[in-house]
């Protein structure tokens, strides 16, 4: 098996504030890791930290072959790191200014020096995949906040990651908005990418999980298959919060 997350004892402060404490965790490849655990537990920061966006104190983190030195101190392994990761927010950060499809467009094109022909062919397959091929030269205002957020998965696509991150990728959609980017996830799993979801969408960690984590005050409390975790966890914390949300 291929690990493409590799963290251990890895600690992540805020100043003083300790947000992650020893974490030890790895993704093989082709997994779907579900990042559970109550606000303010630390899941974003762990995920952030995962792409580079937020520097970590200790410990060792090594992405698809790239190792993280602490600080940041290993520019060449991000910038590795920043081409081979995908991030999908729970605001979609598109550019307003720019269409959905240069939008998609727009990486590939810059990083990666994709020619004109390639990126926009990339586009319209990417947008057609995840079933919103007509919205192409709309710009994202004039799409729904559910399409919107298709369309980052798109984006992050494109640039042909080895890895997914999602923080509560549907958590600023209105209700009827869910199913459909929780549908393109799933395929996406299904395709055997490998995937870190942060969500509240236990439905969807239950179904789709290989493995779901949960989190509470900076560490791994728990972790295991999601029958085991959602219907027999072994810590107190873990059954205190699926008694509330669950
Ligand atoms: P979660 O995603 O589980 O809600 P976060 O990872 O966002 O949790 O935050 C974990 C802790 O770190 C919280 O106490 C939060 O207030 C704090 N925190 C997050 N980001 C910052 C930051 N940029 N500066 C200072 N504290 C932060
Ligand atoms: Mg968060």
């Amino acid at each position: 098996m291929t690990q493409i997350v590799q963290m251990q004892g890895m600690n992540k402060y805020f100043g003083t504030l300790h947000v992650l404490k020893e974490i030890d965790l790895t993704v093989e490849a082709g997994e779907v890791v579900v990042v559970i655990g109550a606000s303010g537990s630390g899941k974003s920061t762990l995920i952030r930290c995962v792409n580079g966006l937020e520097e970590f104190e200790s410990g060792k983190l090594v992405v698809d072959g790239n190792e993280l030195a602490p600080k940041s101190g290993n520019p060449k392994a991000l910038a590795e790191i920043r081409k081979e990761v995908g991030m999908v927010f729970q605001q979609f950060n598109l550019f307003p200014h720019l269409t959905v499809k240069k939008n998609i467009m727009l990486a590939p094109r810059k990083v990666k020096d994709a020619p004109e022909t390639v990126a926009n062919a990339t586009a319209e397959r990417l947008l057609n995949r995840v079933g919103i091929g007509s919205q192409a030269d709309k710009f994202p205002s004039q799409l729904s906040g559910g399409q919107q957020q298709r369309v980052a998965i798109a984006r992050a696509l494109a640039m042909e990651p080895r890895l997914m991150l999602f923080d509560e990728p549907t958590s600023a959609l209105d209700p009827e908005m869910i199913g459909e980017v929780l549908d393109v996830m799933r395929e996406l799993a299904k395709e055997g990418m490998t995937m870190m979801v942060v969500t509240h969408e236990m439905g969807f960690a239950r179904e789709v999980a290989d493995r779901v984590i949960y989190i509470h005050e900076g560490q791994i409390v728990e972790e295991g298959k999601p029958a085991d975790v959602f219907d027999n966890p072994q810590n107190e914390r873990t059954q205190a919060f699926l008694s509330r949300v669950l």
